[in-house]
């Protein structure tokens, strides 16, 4: 048993055989999939999933690359979808000073907000961090104490212990299977198995050997093996502790 705690099913990506992967996973294995809001409308269609299989889950958010576009309106919106039935947590949210697709100043204020809207509504985050370490730590010490994980972990490995110390959990996706992801194998090592998590980030990030193809939740398999090697531990092992993990983080029946 595994949980997808991280894919875009809603994506276009998905639109000619979404049933067809939503079933396929469960078929293989995956016995939750926790579909990511990164949008209003995403977070809307996220939901619909959500309302359609008994077995995903919706996160409801805004992705920093967004930031530019937020308003009261969004606002409003957010704060309604929130509170839907099979909502587990807020997100994605966070910063994002790689792509810097919104600015940097209506990142942190995006980001401020939805933290502050998870505290209240005593919901996890889902943390999108991509070379703004330093303000995602500021941001989320301000809001202490806060439940996260930093999805598709990419920081360094101080960054990690400060997650750590703050008793978030960490995910790490597909990527962790590609030649040059030493690094990052490194970081997946030094881990405790108690606070990893797996995630495909589903479409994007496809595993090794199936790279320039779209990722799907049934490929989770191929990162819990690649954990299990890294952690040195049993695939049943990795399966068992990462599941629980989930199942606790998203608080799910
Ligand atoms: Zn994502």
């Amino acid at each position: 048993m595994l949980i997808d705690t991280h894919c875009h099913l809603d994506f276009p990506e998905f639109d000619k055989d979404r049933d067809e992967v939503a079933q396929g996973a469960k078929n293989e294995g995956v016995d939750y999939i926790i579909n990511i809001g990164s949008g209003l409308l995403a977070s809307e269609k996220a939901l619909e999933l959500a309302r359609l299989y008994d077995f995903i889950y919706a996160t409801v958010g805004i992705h920093p690359h967004e930031a530019d576009k937020f308003d009261d309106g969004a606002k409003t919106r957010i704060e309604e979808l929130a509170k839907k039935d099979k909502v587990v947590a807020i997100g994605e949210t966070g910063l994002d000073y790689y792509k810097n697709y919104s600015k940097a100043e209506n990142q942190k204020i995006l980001f401020t907000y939805l933290v502050k809207l998870a505290v209240d509504l005593r919901l996890p985050l889902v943390i999108h961090n991509r070379q703004a370490q330093e303000d995602t730590l500021k941001i989320l010490k301000q809001a202490m104490p806060v439940k996260a994980v930093v999805h598709c972990f990419s920081g360094d490995a101080n960054f990690l212990k400060e997650c750590l110390d703050l008793g978030f959990l960490i995910s790490f996706t597909c990527n962790l299977t590609y030649k040059k992801a030493q690094n990052l194998r490194a970081l997946a090592k030094s881990t405790p198995l108690k606070r990893l998590m797996l995630e495909t980030d589903a479409p994007f990030l496809p595993p090794e050997g199936l790279r320039g193809k779209r990722n799907e939740p049934r490929y989770v398999k191929f990162l819990a093996q690649e954990l299990a090697r890294i952690k040195e531990t049993g695939l049943e092992e990795l399966a068992r502790v990462t599941t629980e993990n989930a199942k606790k983080f998203f608080n799910l029946k």
